[in-house]
């Protein structure tokens, strides 16, 4: 069998090569220091701070050098060569409160902070609503144990980041170390309010319910950081420990989502409109790999009746009534399909088929089986257009897949993946791309063929939930896209797409693993007649702790918790946590290397007393940092110390969530919403070069 490659693309071999250097850094002021940020985006950052270094020595009255040093020790963990940097260039512009406020930063994750103190109130008496020295004083007092001008100055900067859960969360915990776990509560609620995948906050929350006895709720705490992290070790134990203490059944804290009435909606008229599409053929219920899940039951009806055909012989086996359920178990390698009754009416080791008696317009529906081993199932009913192919896969269970035309499938999709109330011409956007991901995995087989889908119904391919998801906009813009997809040189494009870039997309040629493409390159995720540039350590590190306009920094209507967020994460946690992937032994250092033109963490160094590693994959980069994963690889790591020099914990400054490259979604709504570009104008934006076709559905057997 011919081996699938996930992008037939050409890899660049010049990966660490300075020939690949972004177009933008070209553009920075001066060849030198085009070339020292070379050294710094490819990793070279002892070499790069001393370019920057010996810049600074030609140019003596030149700050930016400075500064560029100053961050890229910062980089290098060496936070005393960082604040002699920043100290020579507050000599040339001592009223500057960006340096006075970083080098009160620099004091404080060194432990001093009596020095940190008197820089952050230099830079707030000149700038009284400065927020990273008003968080940082705030952090002074903290440490210093004066409460009352802790809460101050932190209830200050929340009033200046409204939307940025960081800072709840950094309260709460500020609360916690107060002992005043009722406001510790509140703030935590507030940060899971602005970000519900915080799970770092969600942690403290139920140890602050199991503490006040509120099993309950600290259960369901414990459940929900489970769904953003499956076997997280610390709730799944506590999780347990808790059971034999709730007053209620688990699906009494969490009731399942019951589907109890046909939708009445626009879709059906859509329907009715759309013509005639190819099918694929979409995995349900997978895993976060795309595989299937392990149905050992499954309980099924349809509000039109339906019908259990044998998939290659077409043969009725059975014809149910409206409403009734029936249910598939797996045994003995087998399908066995019982009727309401309880009455087997067949063992199947082949596929069945089961299909509304109303094809066109009628659905399938999965009710909730609170016993099934596939927790897709277990707190919610699904409801699927369409043919559903059941089939035993041997030691695993029931296999489940949608049969159903391109264009339904995508109404179940585009919902799925971003928000129907969103600006009208970014639905169709996502419409757009969505089609031309299904056409491509269709055509090539993709990663699934083994397991005989097209696609899974999770993240891993797109995002699926059937019925449930659609809603008119969303439904309307499939249809006014119909056979709508993304081309270059007549041939579909790569559509990749994320949730959110952080401000930066990223080139698919400069991460580890990605082949390189013409429409996948990197540029500022901001209209041209705003855009600032980003080309110096320092510029990236202002630009990533502040709150830049770009197209997907769209409060109101893109959680801010996905453009800005910060992470605190204990020494031993990071240690534990590196330690279960490699075994490094005691945690000495940490350090991102390279990174892409757009700012992207690409490989990270991490020493340890047994061995030193270099992860530069971006899916195990941002495992290795979170608790389940972190959001994107765009980040800082600020490393904050004890006065005796031990590393206390990791400060991780992120922004965006996802890969980078292509669609940023939140970049998107906010080109239609903010800036009233279309669905064309959208596209042609994030994949320059690639054109819009209208595709004519063959139909294929
Ligand atoms: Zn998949
Ligand atoms: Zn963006």
């Amino acid at each position: 069998m011919r081996k699938t490659i996930f992008i037939p693309l050409l890899f660049c071999a010049a990966h660490f090569a300075f020939c690949i250097l972004p177009p933008r850094s070209r553009a920075a002021a001066g060849d030198e220091g085009a070339k020292a940020y070379a050294l710094y985006l490819n990793g070279y950052l002892s070499k790069a701070a001393e370019a920057y270094l010996a810049l600074a020595a030609v140019k003596p009255d030149r700050l930016q050098p400075l500064l560029d040093a100053a961050m890229v020790y910062k980089q290098l963990g060496r936070y005393r060569d960082s604040a002699k940097a920043l100290e020579n260039a507050l000599k040339i512009e001592p009223y500057d409160t960006e340096i006075l406020s970083e080098l009160g930063w620099l004091k404080f994750h060194q432990a001093d902070y009596e020095t940190a103190a008197v820089y952050f109130e230099r830079a707030l008496k000149l700038s009284s609503v400065h927020p990273r020295a008003i968080l940082g004083l705030g952090s002074v007092y903290s440490n210093l144990g004066d409460r009352e001008k802790t809460l101050e100055y932190l209830a200050r900067y929340r009033q200046l980041r409204p939307d940025f859960a960081g800072v709840d969360y950094i309260i709460a915990w500020n609360y916690m170390n107060f002992k005043m776990y009722k406001e510790a509560e509140e703030s935590l609620i507030e940060a899971l309010r602005k970000d519900p995948s915080f799970i770092e906050a969600r942690l403290p929350l139920a140890g602050i319910y199991a503490r006040d006895r509120k099993f309950n709720e600290a259960w369901n705490q414990y459940y929900r950081v489970l769904n953003y992290a499956p076997n997280h070790p610390v709730a799944s134990k506590l999780m347990k420990v808790l059971e034999g203490r709730l007053t209620k059944q688990p699906e009494e804290l969490i009731p399942p989502f019951k589907i109890t009435k046909p939708l009445k909606m626009e879709p059906v008229k859509v329907l009715e409109e759309l013509s005639k599409a190819v099918r694929v053929r979409v995995g349900l219920g997978t895993n976060n790999t795309g595989k299937q899940g392990r149905n050992n039951i499954l309980k099924f009806k349809s509000f039109q009746g339906f019908t259990i055909t044998g998939k290659a012989t077409g043969k009725i086996y059975a014809s149910a009534a409206p409403d009734e359920i029936w249910t598939a178990l797996f045994k003995d390698g087998k399908t066995v399909i019982k009727d309401p009754k309880g009455l087997v009416w067949g063992k199947f080791s082949r596929p069945v088929l089961l299909k509304s008696k109303n094809f066109k317009s009628g659905a399938i529906i999965f009710e909730n089986v609170k016993n099934s081993k596939n927790p897709w199932i277990r707190y919610s009913d699904r409801e699927y257009r369409g043919a559903i192919e059941l089939y035993p896969i041997a030691g695993r269970g029931l296999g489940i897949v949608n049969i159903v035309d391109m264009e339904v499938y995508l109404l179940g999709v585009v919902p799925s993946e971003v928000p129907a109330q969103w600006p009208y011409e970014s639905l169709k956007a996502q419409a757009v791309l969505a089609r031309t991901q299904a056409i491509i995995r269709r055509a090539r087989g993709g990663t699934h063929k083994a397991g005989g889908y097209h696609m899974c119904d999770g993240q891993h391919c797109q995002a699926y939930k059937g019925v449930l998801a659609e809603a008119n906009t969303t439904n309307r813009a499939v249809l006014e896209t119909e056979g709508e997809i993304l081309t270059y040189h007549g041939k579909p494009a790569y559509t990749f797409y994320h949730s959110n870039c952080g401000g930066y997309i990223q080139a698919s040629g400069e991460v580890t693993g990605w082949g390189g493409s013409p429409y996948l390159v990197t540029h500022q995720d901001t209209p041209p007649e705003i855009e600032k540039p980003v080309d110096s350590p320092w510029k990236f590190h202002q630009w990533i702790t502040g709150s830049p306009q770009t197209n997907c920094n769209y409060p109101g209507m893109v959680r801010s918790a996905n453009f800005r967020w910060l992470r605190i994460i204990k020494h031993k946690d990071m240690e534990y946590r590196i330690n279960r992937d490699y075994k490094i032994g005691t945690l000495r250092e940490l350090i991102p290397l390279n990174r892409s033109g757009s700012g992207n963490v690409n490989s990270i160094k991490i020493a340890g007393s047994q061995k030193t590693v270099t992860v530069d994959r971006e899916h195990l980069i941002r495992n290795i940092l979170g608790f389940s994963s972190i959001k994107s690889t765009l980040f800082m790591i600020a490393i904050n110390r004890f006065k005796n020099g031990k590393v206390r914990n990791y400060w991780i400054y992120g922004g965006g969530w996802g890969h980078g490259i292509g669609m940023c979604q939140s970049g998107a709504a906010g080109l239609a919403g903010k800036y009233g570009k279309s669905y064309r104008e959208i596209v042609e934006f994030y994949f320059p070069g690639a054109k819009l076709s209208k595709l004519k559905y063959v139909r294929k057997k």
